[in-house]
């Protein structure tokens, strides 16, 4: 592995299969990058408890990460030049965090709207919001800065997670004068928010809105039958609207047969086009989008042991890098804590405290 690679990181909760939404918000671009950084796919499963603590949603988890990390495999994300691990398995993301948590105000984390939707999707208000909500950014912060990443790419409602990870960034830099941490740069994908089947903002698992890159054929061809057009278009004889359009927003998105979609568009307005057509050629191109995807899946899905095997070899991978960070981190900050750690594990036989030496 070429070490002068700058290096992302970006991942997700695993808190169901993955979506078109999560594809063209951020793995097209992980899988476009993968060879030119470095790259660290975090399964954030920590994050998931930050909404969903309960023991059902728990009992949950393994199947969600077996999912995610095969969603990964199968858009064509390669085991053998990035990274994929498991949050929750990396001692140090708790510590970087416990650490950070001091570099960023309260208030700052408080007013972000990102944690107040999802505070207001988990039937949360400010007073029963947990602490670990609000520091969602701050444990994505320590994701992020672990493996000590130049470039973030996600989806636009992470933006400001990012923003604040700079800040955090530049606050430990120049208050322990080191250079530890690259000051992140955001990368929004093409799609910074695809917009639900049912025409609400996001696509979003919870809100049953969702195109799954595992679906079948079929169900994409349901799902997109009953899909949100132009609420004003009663009869495929009245012109109808383009912009704005879940239908044609998903054809720009999917449909790489650019004629098609123009003259689609161009009928759409005249009123000279049904809605079943417009959907069935858009089910079409997603069908033709998902069939690589759905093969790759197949491949996987034929070796028993391979999620697994990859999850644990990356989690591996992560664990030396994220060993070095902390050294780092402790080392700028003058803490004993990893000498002593040293000696209880074995790895060196002194401890001296600064007073002593
Ligand atoms: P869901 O609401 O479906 O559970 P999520 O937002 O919780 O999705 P995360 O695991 O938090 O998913 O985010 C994973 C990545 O996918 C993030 O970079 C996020 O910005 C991106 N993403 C999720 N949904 C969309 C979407 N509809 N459009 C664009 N990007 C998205
Ligand atoms: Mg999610």
């Amino acid at each position: 592995m070429n070490e002068t690679r700058k290096r992302i990181l970006t991942g997700d909760r695993p808190t169901g299969k993955l979506h078109l939404g999560h594809y063209v918000g951020s793995m097209k671009n992980r899988v476009a990058l993968q060879d030119s950084y470095e790259c660290y796919f975090i399964i954030a499963d920590l994050h998931t408890l930050t909404t969903k603590a309960e023991k059902e949603h728990l009992a949950e988890l393994d199947d969600n990460i077996y999912n995610v990390v095969l969603d990964y495999l199968s858009v064509g994300i390669d085991p053998e030049k990035s990274v994929i691990f498991l949050q929750s398995a990396i001692p140090e993301e708790y510590e970087l965090a416990q650490l950070l948590g001091n570099l960023v105000t309260l208030p700052r984390l408080t007013r972000l709207p990102s944690i107040k939707d999802m505070a207001r999707a988990a039937n949360m208000d400010d007073e029963t919001v947990p602490f670990g909500l609000i520091g969602y950014p701050v444990l994505q912060a320590a994701d992020i800065l672990l493996p000590r990443a130049h470039l973030v790419p996600v989806g636009k409602d992470n933006e400001a997670h990012v923003e604040i990870t700079r800040e955090i960034a530049r606050r430990f830099n120049h208050m322990y004068d080191v250079e530890i941490f690259p000051l992140p740069d955001v990368l929004i994908g093409e799609v910074p928010t695809l917009i639900g089947t049912d025409g609400q903002a996001k696509m979003s698992k919870s809100l049953g809105n969702a195109i799954l890159l595992s679906d079948d054929p079929k169900t994409v061809e349901e799902k997109v039958r009953g899909m949100y057009t132009d609420p004003n278009r009663i009869r495929a004889d009245v012109p109808g609207k383009v912009e704005g359009n879940p239908v044609f927003i998903y054809h720009d998105a999917f449909n790489p047969n650019v004629e098609e979609v123009n003259d689609l568009k161009e009928r759409y307005r005249l009123g000279k086009v049904g809605d079943v057509e417009v959907k069935r050629k858009l089910a079409r191109a997603i069908n033709a989008f998902l069939d690589p995807i759905r093969e790759r899946r197949a491949a996987y899905l034929s070796r028993p042991g391979l999620v697994e095997e990859v999850l644990v070899e990356g989690t591996r991978r992560m664990q030396r890098e994220a060993e070095v960070t902390l050294g780092m981190v402790y080392d700028a900050m003058g803490m004993a804590g990893p000498r002593l750690r040293r000696v209880l594990q074995g790895k060196s036989s002194t401890f001296r405290l600064q007073a002593e030496a």
